[in-house]
């Protein structure tokens, strides 16, 4: 069994936003770097929206595996997590539909964001840690792997309890059932939201932290999660991290350093390997996938909404190569070309 990776989401306390919780980036690496003391290998954080300085905060104060939350945003206002080169990117593998105390959140994620996001991945040489809700979640992930669009380990966090339309029970019956559908190659995470007042203590989340725990799986604690502790306190995340460190050790598994969740996540820094292969593949041979697999999708396609979904391609295709993902950095000007070419090829089967 390998050691355990515990992930520290010290955030905003979704369903107790009264809860405190480090806000700036110096705040925010000096919770990280507690957490880091106690026992937790990676950091999920939202940074407040300063990406860049709560990176190089956190970086500058312990080597923490750094992974950048708010998957709810769409990809353009993501993109200095990429550039600032995170470890990890969370990506929700459905679409959001939660309902917070204070906040709803709705908002569609189409497969073809999930490909943009395995594509620039790569790209930038960041994880993607992948947010599996439901049995649907899977199916996507699945997708994304039988077109080839990632390598193994692929890092899943399991959500269970989150209050919405995407709402799971808090069940070890539901942990059970979501990771024997998990595909092989999974490093699996799992993230218990307790919204229930008649089990304000946690009991779900204990349940499930502990299952996963001694089946070689990993966990999640911290504010944004459950902010209380065993007994019922409101505790900074450390603590939690401290009370699952001890729960783990009580269990007899041992934890996993800061290195030793590099490896097991795929993020081998130091060697410079990569889980997707080479990096060197130049983004014109990401493209080529990219077409290749768009064709195959719009075979797949029934006639009714063929046209609708290839305009939506169009548009996507016109953002993207506005935006250089297509042919930015393209080796020879040929492959550019060609990309440009069928671009405008389908933007006249679009208009017609
Ligand atoms: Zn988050």
């Amino acid at each position: 069994m390998p050691p355990l990776i515990i992930t520290a989401t010290p955030n905003i306390s979704w369903m107790h936003p009264q809860v405190d919780y480090p806000r700036t980036p110096q705040a925010i690496a000096e919770e990280a770097r507690l957490c880091c003391e106690n026992g937790a290998a990676i950091l999920h954080t939202h940074a407040e929206g300063r990406w860049k300085e709560t990176i190089d905060s956190v970086r500058a104060r312990c080597d923490i595996i750094v992974q950048c939350g708010m998957s709810s945003l769409p990809i353009s206002e993501r993109m200095e997590v990429y550039e600032n080169k995170a470890d990890m990117i969370s990506v929700i593998l459905n679409h959001h539909d939660e309902a917070f105390t204070q906040t709803e959140c709705n908002v569609l994620h189409l497969r073809q964001e999930l490909v943009q996001y395995c594509l620039l991945c790569r790209k930038y040489g960041v994880i993607p840690e992948w947010e599996v809700w439901h049995a649907g979640s899977v199916w996507n992930l699945d997708y994304l792997i039988g077109r080839k669009l990632l390598k193994p380990p692929y890092v899943a966090t399991l959500f269970f309890g989150w209050p919405g339309g995407t709402w799971s029970p808090p069940t070890v019956e539901e942990y059970l059932y979501r990771r024997r559908l998990m595909p092989e190659g999974c490093v699996c995470n799992v993230s218990i939201m307790v919204a229930d007042r008649a089990t304000t203590l946690g009991e779900g989340q204990r349940d499930i932290l502990t299952a996963a725990i001694i089946s070689g799986d990993h966990v999640r604690v911290g504010t944004e999660d459950h902010p209380y502790d065993h007994s019922g306190k409101v505790v900074p995340t450390h603590e939690l991290v401290k009370e699952t460190a001890e729960m783990a050790r009580a269990l007899g598994r041992p934890l996993a350093t800061v290195q030793q969740a590099r490896k097991l996540i795929g993020l081998l820094a130091s060697s410079g390997a990569s889980p997707f292969g080479s990096t060197s593949r130049s983004p014109a041979v990401s493209a080529r996938r990219y077409h290749e697999y768009e064709s195959r999708h719009h075979h797949r396609l029934g006639a009714g909404n063929r046209r609708g979904v290839r305009a939506s391609f169009c548009k996507t295709r016109l953002r993207r190569h506005r935006a250089g993902y297509i042919t930015r950095g393209a080796k020879s000007r040929g492959a550019g070309q060609r990309a440009w070419g069928r671009m405008r090829f389908l933007r006249l089967r679009c208009i017609r």
